[in-house]
């Protein structure tokens, strides 16, 4: 297949953990669960403060269509259900369990019955599987394609590309055999008659072990992806593997293409055999201010510096802490704040490593440009936002930015591009919402108007 250049910058790859198989933490003390670590509507909570709980119990339902249960993944007490700060600012409720050190499993589970379409997607809904790579899209809703006959090729995204983040790694050299599981689950399922796993070539370990289990397959292949970052961004995946494009505003669907992660999969299909649902996960645990880096098995809830103390503290004074990796990754106030289902690293830098450059002005390099994955113009998408032009940000799909961070990461001026980008795409929203709220005040006085002058005759 030839393809045009893929936009995308080398960044360094630090996957010191690569080789450190996962190791699991001593249960915590207690953990903190919130109910939203998914997009859509967060959880409703089940249980009451006081409850006994047990591993894999469920303690809130799904809040709706696009939404994802959550279990318990400690047993003990409900010890607080209250609000707590999350990472994006808002305050979520949080159900605080107390362990009682047992690990006791919930005598509940049992594999779901799954024997067509239908109870294959009731089983990830009630799995609390989301998008582990990061995205925590619930994968129910992902997977519960209206008309099977549109999917040209079900994507594994073992395209790892943060750099120092190496868990679907460790899924793809440990759990093959779940993946495997996985796949002839969407084979017979979604009927996926072609099935990629997508892996960049400097990972050679993963792309053995991944040829190996096509090999015994079919409709399976493996592709070794240029080693370039986001390779593992949804879009640019579809276009790397299959070359179509996704439509600006469209999903991967559109392009015929369902995009899954190694290691969701491999959860999906854990869950499938075994009924115990998602209650933990694999961390990597790294960074220049971390003792010991290492992969970390942790139920979720458990603190960062719960996992932070298990890999031997920190050998130098933390200057930034991430939720995820050093290119997209959150940065976090505290290490108080909990593993989610969506978290596949937790990184600590040292001051050194954290400290940013001074801006500089612009040179109109167009470096940033260049790198874009999306093509999309990061310099003048700064421009119209500090102009506050909403209808230039559109017109430059300023929207479409997916956060990936190379612009920043190549700029010789060191602008905050990404930190630009995303209040660009809040503007857009907002004025969005305002738009639509005016409308809906306007459909409103209309509807009440029709209706005094149909009461007067
Ligand atoms: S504009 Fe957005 S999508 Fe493009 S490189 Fe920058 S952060 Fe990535
Ligand atoms: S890379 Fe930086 S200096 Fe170059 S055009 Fe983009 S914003 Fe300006």
């Amino acid at each position: 297949m030839n393809l045009p250049k893929l936009h995308g910058v080398h960044v360094p790859h630090r996957k010191n953990t690569a080789d450190m198989a996962p190791v699991r933490m001593p249960v915590p003390p207690s953990v903190t669960i919130p109910m939203n670590m998914h997009i859509g509507a967060p959880a409703e909570c089940v249980v009451k403060v006081g409850d006994t709980v047990k591993v894999g119990q469920l303690i809130a339902k799904a809040g709706g269509f696009v939404s994802s249960p959550v279990y318990a993944s400690v047993s003990g007490k409900v010890k607080k259900i209250d609000d707590m700060l999350m990472s994006s600012g808002r305050f979520m409720k949080a159900v605080t369990i107390e362990s009682d050190g047992e690990q006791t499993p919930f005598e509940g589970i049992a594999p779901p019955a799954v024997t067509d379409f239908p109870s294959f997607i009731n089983a990830v809904r009630d799995s609390g599987v989301v998008g582990l790579g990061g995205a925590g899209f619930p994968t129910a809703v992902k997977l519960g394609v209206k008309d099977l006959s549109q999917i040209q090729a079900v994507i594994i995204n073992g395209a790892e590309c943060e750099p120092y983040v190496t868990s679907d790694t460790r899924t793809m050299l440990d759990d093959a055999e779940w993946i495997g599981k996985g796949i002839a689950l969407l084979q017979k399922y979604l009927l996926a008659k072609r099935v990629v796993i997508g892996i960049e070539s400097n990972k050679p370990q993963c792309v053995k072990a991944m040829q190996a289990l096509a090999g015994g397959m079919t409709g399976v292949e493996v592709m070794a992806l240029p080693p370039l970052y986001p390779q593992g961004g949804e879009k640019v995946l579809i276009y790397n593997t299959t070359g179509r494009i996704v439509p600006e505003g469209k999903l991967p669907l559109d392009a015929g293409a369902v995009v899954i992660n190694c290691t969701t999969l491999a959860a999906i299909a854990k869950y499938i055999e075994t009924g115990m649902p998602l209650v933990e996960k694999v961390v990597t645990v790294d960074g220049s201010a971390v003792a010991e880096p290492k992969n970390v098995i942790a139920p979720i809830g458990a603190s960062m510096q719960a996992l932070f103390d298990f890999c031997g503290g920190f050998k130098s004074d933390p200057g930034k802490v991430l939720y995820g990796g050093p290119m997209m990754g959150i940065a976090v106030p505290n290490t108080d704040f909990p593993v989610m289902k969506n978290t596949n690293a937790i990184l600590a830098m040292d001051e050194k490593d954290a400290t940013l450059p001074e801006p500089t002005a612009c040179i109109r390099c167009g470096s940033c440009v260049d790198a874009c994955p999306l093509r999309l113009m990061p310099a003048a998408i700064e421009a119209a936002y500090n102009k506050r032009n909403v209808d230039k940000l559109r017109a430059l799909h300023a929207n479409l930015c997916m956060e990936c961070g190379c612009c920043a990461f190549v700029c010789p001026a060191k602008r905050m591009l990404v930190q630009t980008n995303k209040l660009a795409k809040g503007l857009i929203a907002a004025d969005n919402a305002a738009k639509k709220a005016e409308a809906d005040r306007k459909a409103k006085e209309a509807a009440e108007k029709a209706e005094k002058e149909a009461a007067v005759k």
